[in-house]
């Protein structure tokens, strides 16, 4: 075993197709409703939203989908991204333990995000679309987005969750810089956002909320608008898969093999991205690799949320889709530092993570914080807080190893760094940060407001 630091793949490495899980999944999907009649989905209805070709990949079963020569152009901006042997992190912890991960914070936005913003730009650019709307939380698939419109010539409309539009500029002006018009949310552009603020001036938003006016303003445009949307749906968990599919050939490098597989999960694509390759060897090598999403305790979808279906958004303008859910009325908690805020989670990781193809596990936020730094103080990198997630769980991996003198391989996605997070980390330093848990009456009422579907849960 060499003491290699990084895996270099050449830009001809760069994977030639996507990975569709759908293919190799023993799982059935489950149906996408209407969110007014709760019949399934027509394309259709989703063609208001999204150009054919990512409808047709959202229900897709072929095993592997081209990445068109355009967009793989484009990745060659950052991709093949290096995947990292952590051998300072392993000895800080006194592991036998080998941990490798893939960093994707070094894409122009720092995120995994671009991976699917380029594409669906692409996409809609070959449609004719005259302007993209999304929602964006913290900025990170705003930014991503923004940067994809860019390249295409696109404009993008970003509705900004208005609490983070306030508190982090920099990712506005990053949005801005790209060219696209960033709006606080809820704003007084759309009916929906009108209605909100008339209740309450002082709304400081959520995704969902965020969600319901960018699909109001396409919904809304006779067609010339389209919506975009940065995790949770198939296309682009399978956009993400460009991940896996490097750090396959890399650890191949490396001449290891994962025993397991650990990312973070917010709506669930950065982590399907890095782990459905891998699956696919479970499924169909007879591997063992154990695949973990890490969530926060503050937005726990998988690890306490039901497994049903529910609203992607709060207005009830975007499908229902069969999930593990914390109800679509969610509004995470303001002391929640860590990002991951939506309240549902991807369809085809949920169906997964409930037929036991894929563990979930949550942890709190001090000790995410406390994970984040004894990483950046071995590796150099400040992570995303999201990322710190998954590097809490890697370091508890490491230590068991440890515990139990095995020599275990760990892989993880280091989705993003945290340059942009860095007010986060000021709260942690000063001790302004405390543990939450989502408490169970809260999940317990939300659970109240879920559409009566007349399918089996
Ligand atoms: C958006 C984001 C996430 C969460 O989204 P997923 O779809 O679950 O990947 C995680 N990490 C970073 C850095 C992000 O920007």
């Amino acid at each position: 075993m060499s003491d290699q630091t990084r895996f270099i793949l050449n830009e001809t490495d760069l994977p030639k197709f996507w990975y569709n899980i759908n293919a190799d999944s023993p799982l059935a999907p489950t149906p996408v409703l209407h969110p007014q009649t709760m019949e399934p989905v027509t394309p259709d209805f989703l063609s208001v939203l999204f150009p054919m070709e990512l409808i047709l990949q959202e229900i897709s079963t072929e095993r592997y989908i081209q990445i068109p020569d355009e967009v793989r152009e484009i990745y060659k901006l950052w991709r093949p991204t290096p995947l990292h042997r952590a051998i300072r992190l392993e000895k800080a912890l006194g592991t036998p333990a080998h941990i490798y991960y893939k960093h994707e914070g070094v894409s122009p936005t720092g995120s995994h995000k671009p991976n699917t913003a380029i594409a669906q730009a692409y996409y809609n650019k070959a449609a004719g679309t005259k302007a993209i709307t999304t929602e964006t939380g913290a900025g990170q698939w705003g930014s991503a987005l923004s940067l994809a419109g860019s390249f295409f010539n696109i404009p993008i409309e970003v509705y900004m969750v208005k609490v983070s539009y306030n508190l982090k500029p920099y990712r506005r002006l990053l949005m801005e810089a790209y060219g696209a018009q960033v709006y606080a949310s809820p704003s007084d552009r759309t009916q929906f956002g009108r209605s909100i603020l008339a209740n309450d001036p002082e709304c400081p938003g959520s995704l969902g909320m965020a969600i319901s006016e960018a699909v109001e303003v396409a919904a809304t445009s006779d067609g010339v608008k389209k919506y975009s949307l940065g995790s949770v749906l198939n296309h682009v968990l399978l956009h993400q898969t460009v991940i896996g599919e490097e750090a396959l050939k890399q650890m191949d490098m490396a001449g290891e093999y994962p025993d397991v597989v650990i990312g973070c999960v917010g709506g669930g694509s950065n982590f399907s991205g890095i782990a459905f390759p891998f699956l696919r060897n479970n499924l169909k090598e007879g591997k063992r690799t154990r695949l973990i999403a890490v969530e926060p305790t503050a937005t726990p979808s998988i690890t306490r949320g039901l497994y049903t279906f529910d609203y992607g958004d709060t207005a009830h303008m975007a499908p229902i889709i069969k999930m593990h859910t914390l109800g679509h009325a969610f509004v995470p908690p303001p002391i929640h530092a860590g990002g991951l805020r939506y309240h549902g989670m991807a369809p085809a990781l949920s169906a997964l993570c409930n037929a036991g193809y894929i563990d979930a596990i949550s942890v709190s936020q001090l000790a995410t914080f406390e994970a984040a730094l004894i990483f950046t103080r071995s590796e150099a990198i400040i992570p995303a807080p999201e990322s710190a997630h998954a590097i809490r769980t890697v370091i508890d991996e490491a230590l068991d190893a440890k515990e139990k003198g095995e020599k275990r391989v760990i892989l993880f996605n280091l989705s993003g760094h945290g340059h942009f997070d860095m007010a986060s980390y000021q709260a942690y330093f000063s001790g302004t940060l405390q543990d939450y848990d989502h408490p169970e009456e809260a999940i317990k009422a939300a659970m109240a407001s879920l559409p009566k579907v007349d399918l089996p849960a």
